[in-house]
């Protein structure tokens, strides 16, 4: 059955068109699904009998089922979500001072293969249609009976290898009558997908761009990331100067600090040559320990230099706080599961 959650207004307006219905139902429906966060047809009651047991006919409005939901000392809460289709993925809410913040997953699995990323270690099973993505947010909003105030695409899978999705829930979420939330407040994070950020560029979308980078040479970063040999650092960086130029927004990278693998001062001193001249944001990330995993988090006192050197040459950079790393719910640390 088709998950009503699938369409925007527009394709939910067709739809209604298409039972014989006026198109008007669709934003009635819309306002229930994303203002009033529903989770039946038969709670939305401006909407006679008879419709919404044609809805019941022909859509189902995917309620995600709480597996299981853990609480870390720090307040982050990570949730296992039962997609009702034999799949399990997580999801993690995290409470920053200026708000909640979701991570959402993009895909079933991830196909990137990054070495000291957990969620690449299963084999991938397929796309999140966009409802699904935006399942995620309004299952945790009813969860925690709040708002979400922003969202991350840095939960599992790699977006912009499920682009058209994305995309796709992104303009619901940010639409005011979908989930209302400004496209300042939506971060994307993608392994590098370098004709996907041309695309990206052409969205006109508000959304801030996050690039894992990682690493400062071609070698070091294709060992880390193997999507580093399909499109290297040159093309990269290149396609980033271009995000930038088009769209005037700054890029987030992401660089995980691995002890003695990237995180000397020759390494930050690559990094500002790497950078110079971009507007751009730097977030450090200590490595968080995956299962099997060869990459050690860097000392304290390494990662505090590192941060120090770039700042001083010129290059915003910030520690990300380790959220949730008692729950496995960190960077890097969620998994999908089979139910079957
Ligand atoms: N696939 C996307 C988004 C998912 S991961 C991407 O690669 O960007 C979100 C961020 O966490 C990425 O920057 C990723 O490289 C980083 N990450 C993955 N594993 C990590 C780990 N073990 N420790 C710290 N950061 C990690």
């Amino acid at each position: 059955m088709k998950n009503i959650k699938d369409y925007n207004l527009d394709e939910l307006k067709q739809e209604l068109v298409s039972l014989g219905e006026k198109p008007y139902r669709a934003e009635q429906i819309f306002n229930w699904l994303y203002i009033e966060k529903v989770k039946e047809f038969d709670e939305m009651t401006n909407i006679s009998l008879e419709l919404r047991e044609k809805l019941k006919q022909n859509y189902t409005i995917c309620n995600f089922e709480i597996l299981r939901k853990q609480e870390s000392s720090d307040g982050t809460k990570k949730y296992l979500f039962d997609i009702l289709d034999g799949n399990a993925i997580e999801t993690v809410l995290m409470q920053y001072h200026h708000g909640k913040t979701i991570c959402v997953s993009s895909q079933i699995g991830c196909k990137m293969g990054c070495k000291f990323c957990a969620s690449t270690g299963i084999a991938f099973v397929r796309n999140l249609t966009s409802g699904e993505i935006i399942e995620q947010i309004l299952a945790v909003e009813q969860d925690i009976g709040e708002h979400i105030s922003n969202i991350v695409f840095m939960g599992i899978g790699e977006p912009f290898d499920n682009y058209d999705n994305v995309m796709h829930a992104i303009r619901i979420i940010n639409h005011q009558k979908g989930l209302n939330i400004g496209a300042r407040h939506i971060s994307i994070s993608t392994s590098g997908l370098v004709p996907r950020i041309y695309d990206f560029a052409n969205e006109e979308l508000q959304c801030t761009l996050s690039i894992s980078l990682h690493a400062t040479t071609d070698e070091k970063r294709s060992k880390m990331m193997p999507v580093n040999n399909l499109y290297p650092l040159k093309e990269l960086m290149q396609a980033c100067r271009d995000y930038i130029a088009k769209t005037n927004k700054r890029i987030s990278f992401e660089y995980a600090l691995a002890k003695d693998n990237n995180d000397n001062l020759e390494d930050a001193k690559a990094l500002v040559q790497l950078l110079h001249g971009m507007i751009c944001h730097v977030n450090l990330i200590p490595i968080n320990k995956i299962e099997n995993g060869k990459f050690i988090k860097s000392s304290n006192e390494n990662i505090i230099k590192f941060r120090d050197y770039l700042n001083d040459h010129g290059i915003v950079a910030t520690i990300r706080r380790e959220l949730g790393s008692d729950i496995d719910a960190a960077c890097g640390q969620l998994r999908r599961k089979n139910l079957k």
